[in-house]
């Protein structure tokens, strides 16, 4: 009976001792405010794994020129590493799904763009003409090499770039001893464990101010996509980042927010970005059909203009903010 007590008391104790408030640390990588918080683990030894995740993906996945990739001397060809192949064929298949939607040989668009530093919309023109050098078809993998069909092609791994560095930072974590963290990349959550059964709660932010409301999650990614946050504004109008390949201009769904919850970390960012640019009800008949079944999706949360929230899947969301009601 004592040993019991005893035993109990000795769980008791090592169960407090993996709960403390969590050990916080910031950086900056990916052009954006990154943290790592851990519960029961070394933050600083943590913090290094973290960061480290995120310079090689940085390096891998081009951040020097915006994580976009144009073809090499005999202006066909590129030779990716290991990595950037995974996320590339991801890529593709989501491209193929989406009819092209979420396709990333937009990167002559994004060039043209440029929404970080632009000031005015390009010309039709010049929209037209980037078109023309985009479209998924138009490169083939094979092995690590990636073959574009017309110069002047290139690939943008902008939209899949921090779900890759979460993603190795994930494993990498895990692998060191790590049993309850969250990690935030730029508003990319990824999260450890599962809070000692309680589930992690991640706010989805309201793209108006304030927190839309929570998703309960374990050892998996919510990723969130939104014109919100990047954008220039020019005469009254309002230009953001995701663009729709197929009209040229940023993409303009029913949609302000799409959040994709998912155990596959860069499946969560590629998806998030596909569903923005489809709209709620392409992105619902999307998830019918390819993902329901796939046993890394958790599920989805679409914020759209007028105030509804789809949710799709098996998300665990709980409004907050009273102008979102559940269609
Ligand atoms: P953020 O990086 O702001 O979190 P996303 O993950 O949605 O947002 O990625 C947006 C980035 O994806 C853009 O900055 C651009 O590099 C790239 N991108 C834009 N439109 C598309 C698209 N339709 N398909 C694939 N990539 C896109
Ligand atoms: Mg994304």
């Amino acid at each position: 009976m004592k040993r019991t007590a005893l035993f109990v008391l000795i769980l008791a104790l090592l169960f407090c001792g993996c709960s403390p408030a969590g050990e916080k640390a910031e950086f900056w990588a990916m052009d954006t405010l990154c943290s790592v918080t851990v519960y029961g683990s070394d933050c600083s030894a943590a913090q290094r794994i973290a960061e480290d995740s995120a310079r090689r993906a940085e390096s891998l996945l081009g951040e020097e020129h915006g994580y976009l990739f144009f073809a090499g001397e005999d202006g066909q060809t590129l030779t990716l590493s290991d990595d950037a192949v995974r996320a590339v064929s991801l890529s593709l298949k989501i491209s193929e799904w989406t009819g092209g939607a979420f396709d990333i040989t937009v990167a002559p668009l994004s060039a043209l763009w440029n929404i970080q530093e632009a000031v005015c919309p390009p010309s039709g023109d010049e929209i037209g003409e980037a078109r023309s050098l985009t479209g998924y078809q138009g490169i083939t993998l094979d092995g690590n090499r990636l073959t574009f069909s017309r110069a002047g092609m290139g690939i943008d791994l902008g939209a899949v770039g921090k779900g890759f560095a979460a993603a190795s930072a994930y494993d990498a974590l895990c692998l060191s001893g790590v049993k309850n963290a969250v990690l935030n990349f730029g508003g990319n959550v990824t999260v450890i464990g599962d809070k000692n059964g309680k589930g992690y709660q991640v706010g989805i932010r309201n793209p108006a101010g304030g927190i839309a409301g929570v998703v309960s999650v374990s050892d998996a990614s919510v990723v969130t996509s939104g014109g919100y946050e990047r954008y220039f504004e020019y005469e009254g109008r309002r230009y953001h980042h995701i663009l729709d390949p197929r009209t040229g201009y940023p993409a303009e769904s029913d949609l302000l927010s799409a959040t994709v919850v998912s155990s596959d970390h860069i499946l969560a960012d590629i998806l998030s970005t596909a569903f923005f640019v489809c709209g709620s009800e392409e992105s619902r008949q999307l998830y019918e059909r390819y993902f329901a079944s796939d046993p890394s999706m958790i599920g989805a949360v679409l914020l759209s203009a007028d105030g509804e929230v789809t949710v799709l899947g098996n998300v665990d969301f709980r409004p907050i903010d009273s102008s979102y009601s559940l269609s």
